[in-house]
C-alpha cells in the first residue's frame, strides 16, 4: 500500500514540479511580453518624432517656391490680394521676399505681330483670354516690379467696335512689355465738336487720382502696334510711337509729327502745361503739342520704322469732328498760347466714372467751343 501509497505521492509529487514549471514559464513568458511591448511602444515613438521632424524637413524643401522672378509665361493664379511688389509666400514659410524689377526688355516679347480688323470680336472672350488683368482694366505684373506706372489714355466718342479691337490686341500685349498699366477711356459727352488734346489733359488728371501714375500713353482708339518691341512707356524724351502708319504708307508723314500714340512721363507733360485745351475739330493739336515739347527744348524719342509699324482700323470720318478751320493760326501762336492753355485752365466736368473688367470709362462735359462745361 506504502509502495502503491507512495507511488501516487510521486505522481502527485511530479505533477506538482510540472506545474510549477509551467507557472515559471508563463510568468517569464509575460514579462517578455511586457518587455517587448515596452521596447516596441519606445522604438515606435522615437521613430515617430524622427519621421516628424523629417517630414517638416522635407516639407520646406517641397514647399510651393515664391514666384520666381523673371518667369517666362504666367502659369500661377493671379494673387490679387498679395502687395504687388511682393512674392505671394506659401502659409508657415518665410515671410514674402521683395521682386526684383523687370528687366530693361522684357523676356516675353514675341515681336512682330498680325493684325486684321475682319473678324469681329467678343468683349466676353477678351475678358476671359485676360485673367490677369483686374477690375478696370489695371494690370501689375507678378514675376517683377515693373519700373514705370503707365496710365494709357483713350479718347473717346462713338467708337465702341474700335475699342473692341483696341482692348484685344493691347492687353496681351501691355502684359507681355511687364508693365504696370491702367486703360483709361475718356468719353466726351454729348454732341459738341470733338476735342482730343482736351480729352488727353482730362484723362491726365483723373488717371492720377486713381494712382501715382509716372507715364502717360495718349493713344487713339483705332491705333495698334504691329510689333510688342514697341514698348508702350516714356522715355528721358518724350516718345512718339505711330511712327510708321499703314495710313501713310509705313512712314512718317512728315518729320514733325507727334499724331496717333505718344508718350509723356508726368514731368514732361507738366512742363509742357499739359495739352491745348481749344482745339475744336480734327487736327493742329498734335502739331501744337510737338511745339510745346519743341519750345521746351526736349526732343521726339522713336523706335525704328520696323518696330514703330502700326495699323489704323478704315472709318469715315466723324460727325462733329471735321477739319478744324483755325488750326492753322493755332499752331503758329503756341508759344505764347502754351503759357496759358493747357493743365493751368482745364475745365470740365465728370458725369461718370464706370469700372469695367477691361477698361476705366470716364464720362465727361468738357464743354463746347467758346462754351465752358455747365
Ligand atoms: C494735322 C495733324 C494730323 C496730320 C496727319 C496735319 O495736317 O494738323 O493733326 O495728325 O496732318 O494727318
Amino acid at each position: 500500500m506504502v509502495r502503491s501509497g507512495s507511488g501516487v505521492g510521486s505522481v502527485a509529487l511530479g505533477w506538482s514540479m510540472h506545474n510549477r514549471a509551467f507557472q515559471v514559464s508563463c510568468v517569464a513568458l509575460l514579462a517578455l511580453s511586457a518587455l517587448h511591448l515596452v521596447v516596441t511602444l519606445v522604438y515606435y515613438l522615437d521613430i515617430h518624432v524622427y519621421t516628424v521632424q523629417m517630414v517638416r524637413r522635407i516639407g520646406g524643401f517641397l514647399a510651393p517656391e515664391p514666384l520666381t522672378t523673371f518667369a517666362t509665361h504666367h502659369t500661377a493664379a493671379p494673387n490679387f490680394t498679395a502687395a504687388p511688389n511682393f512674392t505671394a509666400a506659401p502659409a508657415g514659410t518665410s515671410p514674402p521676399r521683395p521682386l526684383q524689377p523687370c528687366p530693361e526688355t522684357s523676356p516675353r516679347l514675341v515681336g512682330p505681330l498680325r493684325i486684321e480688323f475682319s473678324q469681329s470680336i467678343n468683349l466676353e472672350e477678351v475678358r476671359q483670354s485676360n485673367l490677369l488683368v483686374q477690375g478696370g482694366g489695371r494690370f501689375t505684373p507678378s514675376e517683377c516690379t515693373a519700373v514705370q506706372k503707365v496710365a494709357i489714355i483713350i479718347p473717346f466718342r462713338n467708337r465702341e467696335e474700335h475699342l473692341k479691337y483696341w482692348l484685344y490686341y493691347l492687353h496681351p500685349i501691355l502684359q507681355r512689355q511687364q508693365l504696370d498699366y491702367g486703360v483709361y477711356v475718356i468719353n466726351q459727352h454729348g454732341e459738341e465738336t470733338f476735342n482730343r488734346a482736351k480729352l488727353l489733359n482730362v484723362g491726365f488728371v483723373e488717371a492720377l487720382k486713381e494712382y501715382d501714375y509716372n507715364c502717360f500713353v495718349f493713344s487713339d482708339v483705332d491705333l495698334i502696334p504691329m510689333d510688342d518691341r514697341n514698348i508702350y512707356k516714356c522715355y528721358s524724351q518724350p516718345r512718339h510711337l505711330a511712327v510708321s502708319m499703314d495710313k501713310f504708307g509705313f512712314r512718317l508723314p512728315y518729320r514733325q509729327y507727334f499724331g496717333g500714340i505718344s508718350a509723356l512721363s508726368r514731368e514732361q507733360h507738366e512742363r509742357i502745361n499739359g495739352f491745348p485745351n481749344d482745339y475744336w475739330g480734327w487736327g493742329g493739336e498734335d502739331d501744337d503739342i510737338y511745339n510745346r515739347i519743341a519750345f521746351k527744348g526736349m526732343g521726339i524719342s522713336r523706335p525704328d520704322g520696323v518696330i514703330g509699324k502700326c495699323r489704323m482700323i478704315v472709318h469715315q470720318r466723324d460727325q462733329k469732328n471735321e477739319p478744324n478751320p483755325q488750326r492753322f493760326d493755332r499752331i503758329a501762336r503756341t508759344r505764347q498760347t502754351m503759357q496759358s492753355d493747357g493743365l493751368n485752365s482745364l475745365k470740365y466736368k465728370v458725369l461718370q466714372v464706370k469700372k469695367y473688367p477691361l477698361y476705366t470709362l470716364i464720362d465727361v462735359d468738357i464743354g463746347g467751343p467758346g462754351r465752358p462745361p455747365s
